[in-house]
């Protein structure tokens, strides 16, 4: 089997293997990086999933795509490295379950990801002899997961941007307590001025000298592994061959492509609903074709989504057929069509979400944060307009309500345990850097950086 190529989203650079695509993060031409063939998986291959742990599925998956860069022992240590925690699928009525991504070591799905790039990058890069600076912005979670999975990694020294004002005290902790070769940085600003600024700094010229490479969503290393649990779901909750429905609440859109890489792959999904806070540019252009985005993105409680421009809705452009450039200009329109009948999206507001949590504890003594809320309500919205039909759907939870006690409190009148792993993050005394949200400042802290180490 010839190895995966990885084209540009802007379809004026080369197309690369996976270990370019990794340690480049962003292509040349400011395209995003995702296969135009897609490997695939036989039936009897993904029906054999049911049989295997988490780890061995990601083995499996992954290994369509590392063929001629990484050995195939060396991968499946990785898988087993990473992936040593659990993830409960628990049942709420019917076929209908809740995923509960939140057991990894920051309490959010963003450990899924994090945790195998970290591994596939770091070895890249000890097998090159080179050293590489990891740029990431965050609304939240992102940092404290990338943070966490390149604590101590030889070779790699992590900056992380966060907008001082949109992040939880438990969030922005879990990232701030680490030191090593991880720095924070808090901007006076929003999510949108942190990633502005990091992608700035990935085409600034002047930045050359310094080998830099993102752990967003826009990398592929990070989007491949979200595939996994949707194999993993699926392999637990349907039978061969039987369509499923998954509800993810989405901000930049990386957790959905995961659902629809694995699509691409051969799970045989009915409807991907992916919603999404009052920062509605996506449910908009589903509905009317009309892209426009979000300026300045919305505040909401569900801040790890607050993303008034999704950067990887270029890649979805591209699976239907369309180009969609980084501005968020639209060259050529996807099949409509054909989005709409995989797709659903709802914006949910702050106000429904409140409701949400409060309903679905009083009806289930389940408990969601504001993220899975926002994945409850749209399955709901959609359920509204289509029926089941008996089918097994899943409802993701991206991340422990522990993260959100302050929400959790307001509407619960109680605080959620914290996991024993965040409490005792919590406890390290922090240490980051603030600020403007100006990006010739960080410039030239990336530079004084740079000859400082
Ligand atoms: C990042 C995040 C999301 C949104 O995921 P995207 O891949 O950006 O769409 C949802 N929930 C939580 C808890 C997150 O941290």
């Amino acid at each position: 089997m010839a190895a995966t190529l990885f084209h540009s989203t802007n379809g004026q650079s080369p197309a690369v293997n996976l270990r370019v695509a990794l340690m480049a993060g962003q292509a040349p031409d400011r395209g995003l990086y995702f296969p135009e063939q897609f490997p695939t998986l036989a039936p009897a291959e993904i029906a054999a999933f049911a049989q295997l742990p988490y780890s061995e599925i990601a083995f499996r998956v992954l290994a369509k795509y590392t063929e001629g860069i990484l050995s195939a022992d060396a991968l499946a240590a990785m898988c087993r490295e990473a992936y040593n925690f659990d993830l409960p699928l628990e049942r709420v009525y019917d076929r209908v379950h809740v995923m509960r991504l939140d057991q990894g070591p920051t309490a959010s799905f963003k450990d899924f990801a994090a945790r195998m790039m970290a591994r596939l990058l770091g070895r890249f890069l000890h097998e090159d002899g080179k050293q590489l600076t990891i740029l990431t912005a965050t609304s939240g979670d992102t940092g404290a997961a990338v943070a966490h999975a390149f604590h101590n990694v030889p070779g790699i020294r992590v900056i992380v941007l966060f907008p001082l004002n949109e992040v939880s005290v438990s969030q922005r902790k879990l990232m701030t307590t680490l030191r090593g070769n991880v720095r924070t940085v808090a901007i006076d600003g929003k999510f949108d001025d942190c990633q502005a600024m990091v992608k700035q700094a990935f085409a600034d010229p002047t930045l050359q000298c310094i080998p830099l490479s993102s752990a967003n969503s826009i990398n592929i290393g990070r989007l491949l592994p979200q595939s996994i649990y949707y194999f993993y779901a699926a392999s637990r909750l349907a039978q061969p061959g039987e369509p499923i429905v998954f509800s993810v609440p989405s901000g930049n859109f990386g957790d959905m492509m995961g659902a629809v890489v694995a699509r691409q792959m051969g799970l045989p999904i009915r409807k991907l609903v992916t919603s999404v806070n009052d920062n509605d540019a996506f449910p908009r252009f589903l509905a009317t074709g009309h892209y426009e985005k979000v300026v300045p993105s919305r505040n909401s409680v569900s801040n790890a989504m607050n993303v008034g421009h999704p950067s990887n809705l270029a890649r979805l452009v591209m699976v239907y057929g369309g180009r969609m450039d980084e501005t968020g200009r639209i060259h050529q329109l996807p099949d409509l069509a054909a989005m709409r009948r995989d797709l659903f999206s709802s914006s949910i507001s702050d106000e429904r979400t409140r409701v949400t949590i409060r309903e679905v504890w009083t009806k289930y003594q389940l408990l969601l944060e504001p993220h899975g809320a926002v994945a409850w309500r749209g399955f709901q919205d959609w359920q509204a307009q289509e029926a089941l039909n008996g089918l097994p759907a899943v409802i993701l939870e991206t991340a422990n309500p522990a993260k959100f006690p302050e929400e959790i409190e307001k509407n619960m009148g109680w605080s959620p345990d914290v996991p024993p792993a965040m409490a005792a993050a919590i406890q390290q005394p922090e240490d980051f850097d603030r600020m403007g949200a100006v990006y010739e400042k960080f410039r030239t802290y990336l530079l004084q950086h740079h000859t400082a180490t």
